[in-house]
C-alpha cells in the first residue's frame, strides 16, 4: 500500500509512538491530583508538551488550550468567541467565513445563526484564495468573527493570512484561523491571530486531540463548550489525555526540526507525481493553480478523463481521496471544487493526493506505474 492521503490524516512517528507507549505504562496519575508524585509526573508531562506546542506556533504556553483535535478547537473558538461577547452585551452578530472551509467551520457557523447570529459565508476566487476585496465588503458591516483557515484541506491552497487578519482586525473583528493544515508544514506564527487551532493527527502526532492557541494580550474571552471541573483555565473541563498530549508535543518539536529540509523534499516529490501524471493524461490540471499551496498537495483534475471514484477502485494499491474524507460514503462532488468554480464533472473526475514525512521517491515512481496501468484499462 501506497499512502497519499497526508492531508487526511498522517501516520504517527514512530518516535511519537515510543513516547506515548512509554506514557501509558509509566505515567498513569490524573495530571489534576496535584497532592500526590503520580499526579505531579503526569502535569509536568502535560506542560512540557504545551510548552511545544506554544513554541511550533510562537505562542507562549499559557496561550494553548488542549481539545480532543481540529473539530472541537474550531467549535470552541467559533462558538465560545461569539457566545461570550453577546453575553457581554456586544450589539454586533456577523460571522464570517469563507465556502471552502472544513465542515466542521462552516457548520459551527451555521448554526449559530440558531442563536441569532448572521453568518455570511464568503464565495472563493477560481484558485481557492479567499479574496481580500471581498471579506472588507462583508466587513462594512460591524462584525464580531472572522474564520479563514491557513490552508485548505483537500487543495493545500494556502491564503494570505496576515492581510485577512489584518482586515478583519482593523474593523475591531476578532479573527481565528483554522490553522490545522498550516502548522507544521511551513512557518506560521500565531502573532497574526486572535485564534488559531490545530489538529495533532494532521502533523504526525496520534488522533483525538489538539490545541487551541487563544491570544493573551489582550485577552480573548471565550464561553465553554462544555460544563466540568474547569480545566484547561476553565475554557475546556475534563481530564486531558497526558499520552496523546505528549505524542502532540513531540510530535510538534519534530515538525520544528524538520521544517526547514521536509517542505523542499515534499514539494519535489509533489513535483514529480504531477509531472508523470500530467505525462500519462496530458489534459491534467492542477486545481488550485496560480495560488500559494502546501508543499506535499496535490489536487488534480484529469480532463476529459474516468472519474475518480472508477480510477480509485483500479487502484487499490494507492491510499488517496476523492474529495474530504467527512464526505466519504456520499458520493457528492467535493464542494471545495465546487466553490473554486469546477464542473460537477471535472470535481468527480478529481484527485486528492498529498505526500508526507514516510514517502519516498521509488513510492512516487511505484504510484505512477498503478496509474498508468489504470488509466490504459478505463
Ligand atoms: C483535519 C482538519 C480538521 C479537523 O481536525 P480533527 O482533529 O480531525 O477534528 C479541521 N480543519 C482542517 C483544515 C483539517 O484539515
Amino acid at each position: 500500500m501506497i499512502y497519499l492521503d497526508y492531508l487526511a490524516s498522517t501516520p504517527c512517528d514512530p518516535e511519537v509512538i515510543a513516547e506515548m507507549q512509554r506514557c501509558f505504562f509509566d505515567v498513569y496519575g490524573n495530571p489534576h491530583s496535584a497532592h500526590h508524585a503520580p499526579g505531579r509526573a503526569a502535569a509536568l508531562k502535560i506542560e512540557a508538551a504545551r510548552a511545544s506546542v506554544a513554541r511550533l506556533i510562537g505562542a507562549t504556553p499559557q496561550e494553548v488550550i488542549f481539545t480532543s483535535g481540529g473539530t472541537e478547537s474550531n467549535n470552541l473558538a467559533i462558538k465560545g468567541a461569539a457566545r461570550f461577547l453577546k453575553n457581554q452585551g456586544d450589539p454586533r452578530r456577523r460571522i464570517i467565513t469563507a465556502a471552502t472551509e472544513h465542515k466542521c467551520v462552516l457548520e459551527a457557523v451555521r448554526d449559530l445563526k440558531e442563536e441569532g447570529f448572521e453568518p455570511v459565508i464568503l464565495p472563493v476566487l477560481s484558485n481557492g484564495l479567499v479574496s481580500p476585496d471581498a471579506l472588507a465588503e462583508a466587513l462594512a458591516v460591524p462584525t464580531l468573527l472572522v474564520s479563514i483557515m491557513g490552508a485548505n484541506n483537500e487543495t493545500g491552497v494556502m491564503n494570505d493570512i496576515p492581510a485577512l487578519s489584518a482586515l478583519a482586525r482593523g474593523k475591531g473583528a476578532l479573527f481565528h484561523c483554522d490553522a490545522s493544515q498550516v502548522i507544521g508544514k511551513v512557518p506560521f506564527t500565531c502573532e497574526d491571530v486572535d485564534l488559531a487551532s490545530i489538529s495533532s493527527h494532521k502533523i504526525y502526532g496520534p488522533q483525538g486531540v489538539g490545541a487551541l492557541y487563544v491570544q493573551r494580550r489582550p485577552r480573548i474571552r471565550l464561553a465553554p463548550l462544555f460544563s466540568g471541573g474547569g480545566q484547561e483555565r476553565g475554557l475546556r473541563s475534563g481530564t486531558l489525555p497526558v499520552a496523546l498530549i505528549a505524542g502532540f508535543g513531540l510530535a510538534s518539536v519534530l515538525c520544528l526540526t524538520h521544517m526547514a529540509t521536509e517542505a523542499p523534499r515534499l514539494a519535489a516529490l509533489r513535483d514529480a507525481l504531477f509531472n508523470g501524471l500530467q505525462a500519462l493524461w496530458p489534459q491534467s490540471i492542477i486545481n488550485g493553480q496560480e495560488a500559494a499551496r502546501l508543499p506535499g498537495a496535490l489536487n488534480i483534475c484529469l480532463k476529459n478523463g474516468p472519474e475518480a471514484q472508477g480510477l480509485m477502485v483500479l487502484t487499490p494499491e494507492l491510499a488517496y481521496s476523492s474529495a474530504s474524507a467527512c464526505m466519504s460514503g456520499d458520493v457528492a462532488p467535493s464542494y471545495v471544487l465546487r466553490a473554486m468554480g469546477l464542473s460537477e464533472a471535472d470535481a468527480g473526475r478529481s484527485l486528492r493526493l498529498s505526500v508526507g514525512r514516510f514517502t519516498s521517491s521509488s513510492d512516487i515512481s511505484r504510484a505512477l506505474d498503478v496509474f498508468d496501468r489504470a488509466l490504459r484499462a478505463t
